[in-house]
């Protein structure tokens, strides 16, 4: 181990994975924090022994997986920033970031105080467009040879497979699809969650809500009730994974259809307001589900609440029913 840390934020792109390598490359042990939230790289939670493994077994890169999933979601709730073009709060999001990996750092004795809310100006380098930058102060004490930065600029990537080369990297992610809070579709899903909390809901945030918002087709049923729709099997799958004890589960019994899922409906199946409901969203079922000789007809419905399950036969329901629910 070096006298000298640094502490990378890890995005898991070329560019991190070189930043971290240009550090290491000067006798600085780095370590590589990847934050994890709903609405970011939420997957690698079910995975992160074979990521970290990975990581360092690919780039020789040592990574922790920091989950910081319900702390953001609360950033988003009132983003001091403010929002850019879509549900994004990139320089909250930033500032939240540099702000949860400075307690982490090794050096934190030395880590000068911070002077705003980011408070990382003059300890944050950029290895790849350092010369670009002002110097900072692991540069001015020596601690990194400013010599050994480069200056890239834009987003083109010639340079940065150069480099890859260089280390011997030559399997690396092909750029990344991006965030989904910039996603002007998905950021809108997310902005609304954030507005109304649903009616279905209690005012909590919650990171299973999140994960059911960035899948299938999105409804509000009279009344807000909060309802989806998976568009193919993985997604049908991943609704039965996120149902929780008050949601309730529906299924088609004698065709293929998509699974339907009512979040937390505040409403028992024995009342008659939620016989009505649960028959709207029985109809939304066959109505997506498969067709029977081409034609959509009725069906038979099986919907599950909390290890109890019934059955209903109901007409597929018609679109001009639904237009307006959809979001
Ligand atoms: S694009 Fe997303 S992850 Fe990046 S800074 Fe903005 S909000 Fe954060």
């Amino acid at each position: 181990m070096s006298r000298d840390a640094a502490i990378g934020l890890f995005s898991g792109g070329l560019d991190s994975i070189l930043a971290c390598r240009m550090i290491q490359a000067q006798g600085i042990t780095v370590l590589a924090l990847k934050f994890v939230t709903p609405f970011f790289d939420d997957h690698l939670l079910a995975r992160r022994e074979e990521y970290c493994a990975e990581i360092l077994r690919k780039y020789g890169i040592t990574v922790q997986v920091v989950d910081c999933g319900l702390e953001y979601m609360e950033l988003l709730k009132n983003p001091k920033y403010g929002f850019g073009k879509n549900f994004n709060p990139c320089v909250d999001c930033k500032i939240f970031m540099l702000t949860r990996a400075r307690p982490m750092s090794q050096r934190r004795d030395t880590l000068r105080v911070i002077e705003r809310e980011s408070g990382c100006e003059d300890i944050l380098l950029r290895p790849l467009c350092a010369k670009r930058l002002p110097e900072t102060k692991p540069e001015r004490e020596g601690v990194v040879d400013r010599e050994r930065l480069l200056d890239f600029t834009g987003r083109g990537r010639r340079r940065q497979m150069e480099l890859a080369e260089g280390f011997g990297i030559r399997e690396y992610p092909a750029p990344a699809g991006g965030c989904i809070l910039t996603d002007p579709n998905l950021g809108g899903r997310i902005d609304r969650y954030y507005r109304d909390r649903f009616a279905s809901g209690d005012g909590r945030l919650r990171e299973n809500d999140i994960r059911l918002l960035l899948l299938g087709r999105q409804f509000h049923l009279p009344g807000g009730h909060w309802f989806i729709l998976g568009r193919n099997q993985q997604e049908n799958d991943r609704i039965q994974a996120l149902a929780d004890e008050e949601d309730w589960v529906l299924t088609m019994t004698e065709r293929p259809g998509p699974t339907g899922l009512a979040r937390r409906p505040p409403l028992s199946l024995d009342q008659p307001a939620g016989d009505e409901l649960c028959r709207l969203a029985a109809g939304l079922v066959v109505r997506f589900g498969g067709k029977k000789e081409g034609r959509g007809s009725r069906a038979e419905v099986r919907v599950r609440q909390a290890g109890n399950a019934s059955k209903m036969i109901v007409e597929p329901l018609e679109d001009s029913r639904f237009l307006d629910w959809r979001f």
